[in-house]
């Protein structure tokens, strides 16, 4: 399978409501099964060009055509929706016996959430919201950024903001807030049209805000905001005090008397590893280190390469970050990422290939449903893949290994805190719709000093007044979605302490896992992966055990 040679067909209203209304018609002869495998079929093709559209526009923001198209299918996607849904609740309507037996129950489950997160007088809501998002990554996208004697986009800025030289780290993060505060009055703007009109559209769902409305969409079928403050709370209790300790472990070892947010990023006072080589030998390396894990992964990994299904190098104009989609229609998926020559391009490479292993493991499912899990069960795979990916990382660090983990399980550890605090954040701003930009940069501030009492943001204004939630994506294009990472991570930290003791059965749960897809809802793939619920107290505490072990804390 050769990535050149994927077709896609631009859906348009009118082939969709002609391919909806053979579907109904079939239904109305009595014909279920064929209706649900032409379904099936129609809905991989909508997925696989989806999943192209937004590619293109992301490997290349400034190309109009990429963006034109981005914006057709923006305007096509409650479209394709208004279909799914009128058929979902007709589906639900009939004898569910036999769609059981086809493909269990979970899937009905999803159906009668799925229903209930659409409505035709929202369809222009979301139209416009996606549209916000656009403008979102556009903006960001567009980052000029003079440092250095060069011209720097955000990802291009990264590895300044890890040198070794305290004052060009300084200089990169001060570099790095003014283009924020430069746009600030934008951001601000942008974020407050989201939550408004996120906050519209719940109520016309008959919600009384978004926050219900955004764990459906998320999907979450077996847990709600309770379960989470719960492990918001557990996080606060045992892992904050934990970093806390390897926030000054890391003041001493750099030999400084105080820490400042610029700083942070040095983990180890001989330099943060660096990847072995650039993008073309990691690419060709990462060959022995799959084949090191296990024979299922390094097989895999040879078919995505051979066949074109990985973008890992940064470009201008490329979006920022990484991703895996993936197409439907042929069973495989795509990796995006831009590579910087730094440690991160190895968390990249591995986290993104988990989530790759995944999605091609369940490509078998029998519905698309599954084809993918909720979120935070989708990070349960990228996440662990970077720990089970510890013992074999020589390929791509060498010598730097062992300082390579040490850094990446506190990078871990460190996330939580932070990963609550965006989501705290987002349920006080959908709690309250109406707060002004400055009323929610207060309510960042107070967080940050909640679950991050070390953060101290210097001369750096803008951030120091509580805007670093501006930088993170997930607050204005995917709602609620952010908690998934740490929740995933919890379950990730497991895997890293069970496969300390044995690699092998570990790597076997983990692919049995993967080829679950999202078969079952969290609670259920947690279960079956033989891992503690994150929402039950003391899920953290082997994790916290082990890490003040490894780490001598
Ligand atoms: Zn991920």
């Amino acid at each position: 399978m050769k990535f050149a040679s994927i077709t896609t067909t631009t859906p348009s209203a009118e082939s969709l409501d002609a391919d909806y209304a053979r579907l109904h018609a079939m239904l109305d002869r009595g014909t279920l099964g064929e209706a649900l495998a032409a379904w099936e079929q129609i809905r991989r093709d909508i997925g696989t060009w989806s999943s192209m559209v937004e590619l293109r526009f992301s490997q290349d923001t400034a190309d109009a055509d990429a963006k034109a198209a981005r914006e057709y299918a923006d305007a096509l996607g409650p479209v394709i929706t208004g279909h799914d849904t009128k058929l979902k609740q007709r589906l639900l309507a009939l004898d569910p016996a036999p769609i059981e037996a086809l493909y269990g129950r979970h899937a009905l489950d999803i159906w009668r959430n799925d229903v209930t997160t659409f409505d035709p007088i929202i369809a222009d809501d979301l139209e416009q919201e996606a549209k916000l998002s656009s403008d979102y990554t556009a903006l960001l996208a567009s980052a000029k950024i003079e440092f250095d004697g060069q011209t720097l986009n955000l990802a291009g800025l990264t590895p300044y903001g890890e040198s070794m030289d305290r004052d060009m780290r300084h200089r990169a993060a001060r570099a790095r807030w003014a283009f924020f505060e430069k746009n600030a009055d934008q951001l601000d703007d942008i974020y407050d049209r989201l939550v408004k009109r996120r906050d519209k559209m719940a109520r016309a769902l008959g919600d009384e805000n978004f926050i219900a409305l955004g764990y459906r969409r998320m999907g979450r079928l077996d847990y709600g905001p309770a379960e989470v403050a719960t492990y918001r709370a557990e996080v606060l209790a045992h892992v904050v005090p934990l970093v806390a300790k390897i926030v000054d472990q890391r003041c001493r070892d750099n030999g400084l008397d105080h820490l400042y947010a610029w700083d942070e990023a040095i983990i180890d006072p001989a330099g943060n590893p660096k990847p072995q080589g650039d993008h073309d030998t990691l690419v060709a390396k990462a060959n022995d280190m799959f084949a090191a894990m296990d024979g299922r992964i390094a097989a895999f990994y040879q078919q995505m390469n051979e066949g074109g299904f990985l973008d890992l190098q940064n470009r201008p104009t490329k979006r920022g970050g990484g991703f895996c989609t993936s197409f439907p229609s042929v069973g495989m998926p795509y990796i995006f990422a831009n590579f910087n020559g730094t440690h991160h391009d190895i968390n990249v490479f591995t986290h993104e290939m988990g989530h790759a292993f995944q999605n091609y493991q369940s490509r078998h499912q029998p519905a698309l449903d599954y084809l993918w899990p909720t979120m935070e069960s989708a990070e349960i795979h990228s996440m662990s893949l970077e720990f089970l990916a510890y013992p074999h990382l020589a390929p791509l660090l060498g010598a730097e290994t062992a300082r390579y983990r040490r850094m990446h399980l506190i990078g871990a550890l460190e996330f939580l805190p932070y990963g609550v605090c965006v989501d705290h954040f987002q349920h006080e701003v959908y709690a309250n719709p109406n707060a002004t930009p400055t009323e929610r940069h207060a309510m960042w501030h107070t967080l940050e000093k909640i679950y991050m009492p070390w953060r101290d943001w210097g001369d750096l204004s803008y951030p120091a007044k509580g805007a670093r939630w501006q930088g993170q994506p997930h607050i204005y294009s995917a709602p609620f979605y952010y908690i998934d990472y740490t929740l995933a991570q919890c379950c990730a930290l497991q895997f890293w302490v069970e496969s300390e003791k044995d690699y092998r059965a570990s790597f076997d749960t983990y692919v049995a896992l993967c080829g679950l897809g999202g078969s079952a809802p969290f609670g259920g793939l947690v279960a079956a992966a033989k891992l503690q619920s994150p929402f039950k107290p003391g899920a953290l505490r082997a994790v916290v055990a082990q890490a003040e072990a490894t780490l001598a804390l």
